[in-house]
């Protein structure tokens, strides 16, 4: 499988995140749907692969902080204080597969 790197990454509004790929393509992801896809152990358990987070709980969270993370993630921190979350190349362009 192909590795995308993002080009660019900025909020066109309250409620998404976009990331444009070096492919050209454009991903505009929902923050809720986003903050709830979190891969931390505290969101997702390590043993069982159980996600402990359910999008309607994030109903309006507003991204803070979005740091590049070793050339292979973004660490985002969210305004209800989660900022655990490395949010990987792969784990993002998945998202935005749909
Ligand atoms: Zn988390």
């Amino acid at each position: 499988m192909p590795v995308y790197l993002p080009s660019d990454a900025s909020l066109p509004d309250d409620h998404h995140l976009a990331i444009t790929w070096d492919d050209g393509r454009t991903d505009r992801l929902p923050l809720d749907f986003l903050r709830a896809k979190c891969p931390c152990a505290e969101c997702v358990d390590e043993w069982t692969g159980v996600v402990r987070v359910k999008r309607e709980d994030f109903a309006g969270v507003g991204l803070k902080s979005l740091e590049e993370v070793g050339s292979y993630a973004f660490r985002i921190g969210w305004s209800d204080g989660h900022d655990l979350g490395l949010y990987t190349w792969k784990l993002l362009r998945r998202l935005g597969d749909g």
